[in-house]
């Protein structure tokens, strides 16, 4: 029988439990498994970086999820993207989105740079500048959309494409919408990742990460990778996740509700000089990620009104909480200059449009009101003296 993605969401992978009948996954906290005698397994369980039962069902999930064949779980999203990096060698280059995760510009500039795997940064919302960039060492394009922190939507099947024509992979971040509103591989992705860390998920209690495909090649080599550099994802851990997964998307839907909310709100509200959110028919993103996705997610992004200090702003906040990270039950905001896209040069941020001023805010599912009226009681106190 073939589900849609809620049941999906629930009993997609591996469905509770055969030998017990427990509906839910066991959580197999074991490093190793009895041989019962040399290479006699039972059920092919060796060693637990290469395989666990419980690791091998979050694997199964986020597969089914993505309309993929194959998942594969990370302590990290880092730890994810470390081993989609480790595909490449030195001399092959990367063509990548120019507003990226901070942490994923950081290895690629500091970590896999070193190694002279290189890259060049565009603006892939312009599908030409991507064939533009394209040169005999790259090997890859690689996007988010929408992008981190200033929500640019690309084309996911017009560059997936331009990759194909010139026999590159396209590899597309999907933390921000979640396969419950994007399935990048049925728009002709190669790779798709994740940071398991936000909404998959979901309650700010779990870091994970993975890595999806349908092409077994591919599949054999990145299991291959994962196992020798061995940034696996924790067999308590790929439970909390499955765990996190099951209400994904009830929390997606009440995200987005107060999201949209929440955006018409401050767009109206005269406090804001700029607002990015691929929800509003204004946003330069609105008809791509309308025809690509089933729902903008609910990451909006804002520069106050030039009267207001955002510092203050920060400090004045009752309800909403100053922190890294995003996709909680809670909503976050965060100040990309200096938390999660500090490792960004400064010169490079400007260049892209991350001005000191920019406020990301992951809306949570806290009453909408309340939130409205933490955010307007905390503007009203952040008036430069
Ligand atoms: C958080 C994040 C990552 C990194 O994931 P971790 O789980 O923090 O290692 C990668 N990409 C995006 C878009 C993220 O938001």
């Amino acid at each position: 029988m073939s589900l849609q993605i809620e049941s999906l969401l629930i009993h997609g992978g591996v469905d509770g439990d055969v030998t017990t009948g427990a509906v839910n996954v066991p959580v197999f906290q074991t490093s190793t498994f009895k041989q019962d005698g040399l290479g006699k397994t039972r059920g092919g369980w060796e060693y637990a970086r290469s395989g666990n039962p419980t690791r091998d069902a979050v694997e199964k999930l986020i597969a089914d999820l993505e309309h993929a064949k194959y998942g594969l779980a990370f302590a990290t999203g880092l730890a994810a993207i470390n081993t989609v990096l480790s595909l490449f060698k030195s001399g092959d280059k990367l063509v990548v989105s120019d507003n990226i995760y901070g942490g994923t510009f950081r290895i690629l500039d500091n970590v896999f740079n070193n190694f002279g795997i290189t890259y060049k940064i565009v603006n892939t919302s312009n599908p030409k500048e991507v064939e533009d960039a394209i040169d005999e060492n790259v090997k890859a394009v690689y996007i988010e959309t929408p992008a981190n922190p200033l929500l640019t939507i690309t084309d996911i099947k017009a560059v997936s494409d331009i990759a194909h024509k010139h026999g590159l992979l396209s590899i597309v971040d999907n933390t921000f919408l979640t396969p419950y509103l994007q399935r990048p591989i049925t728009l002709g992705a190669d790779i798709v990742i994740h940071s398991g860390t936000k909404y998959l998920g979901g309650h700010s209690d779990t870091l994970s990460g993975f890595v999806v495909v349908n092409d077994k090649e591919l599949a054999d080599r990145l299991y291959y990778l994962q196992n020798a550099i061995g940034g696996v994802l924790a067999p308590w851990d790929s439970f909390l996740v499955i765990r996190g997964i099951k209400t994904l998307g009830v929390r997606m839907d009440r995200h987005i509700e107060n999201a949209k909310k929440l955006a018409k709100w401050l767009s109206e509200s005269g406090y804001v000089d700029k607002i990015y959110f691929p929800g509003l028919e204004s946003d330069s993103g609105y008809e791509i990620q309308k025809k690509q996705a089933d729902g903008p997610g609910a990451m909006i992004s804002f520069v106050l009104k030039e009267k207001y200090d955002y510092r203050k702003f920060f400090e004045s906040l009752k309800l909403i909480t100053l922190a890294e990270s995003l996709g909680g039950v809670e909503s976050l905001v965060c100040h990309p200059a200096t938390m999660t896209h500090a490792a960004i040069p400064a010169d490079v941020r400007k260049q892209v449009g991350i001005v000191d001023e920019l406020i990301r805010f992951s809306v949570g599912l806290e009453n909408v009101n309340d939130l409205i009226e933490d955010l307007k009681q905390a503007i009203e106190n952040s008036i430069k003296e």
